[in-house]
């Protein structure tokens, strides 16, 4: 038993699986190690690439690639859904469902297996 250890491992993990829940959008590194930091000012970024890792093959958290950007985390679980990222900030939002329903024209003998589509504008708090 080594109860400091597990206690301090499970707090770090802890502050970092509730930032994802409070950002309720997906995540870079950095932008996890911010928000988890106001709850657990100790934190390294070593230690949120780690803690990121485990929860991936947890399957609690899964990456999003983003086009020419690194790779962001959110929260599993949710249905087929889209991105919007701010080109002002970077931030990547969550949008709601699919308006895609349209197959799009496939070469003849082709199969349609998914698409992945990301918006691009100015968040609001940039918008200000
Ligand atoms: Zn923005
Ligand atoms: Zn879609």
């Amino acid at each position: 038993m080594n109860a400091p250890i597990q206690t301090r491992n499970t707090r770090q993990k802890d502050a970092i699986r509730a930032a994802f829940i409070e950002a309720n959008r997906p995540l870079s590194p950095d932008e996890a190690l911010t928000l988890a930091q106001r709850e657990l000012n100790a934190l390294s970024i070593a230690t949120v690439y780690r803690n990121i890792s485990n929860l991936v093959e947890d399957k609690w958290l899964i990456p999003v690639e983003v086009p020419g950007h690194s790779t962001r985390y959110e929260v599993s679980g949710k249905g087929h859904h889209h991105h919007f990222q701010c080109n002002n900030c970077g931030t990547l939002h969550e949008l709601e469902g699919c308006d895609l329903h349209a197959r799009p024209k496939l070469p003849r003998g082709f199969k349609y297996t998914g698409h992945e589509f990301f918006v691009y504008g100015i968040c609001a708090a940039c918008a200000k």
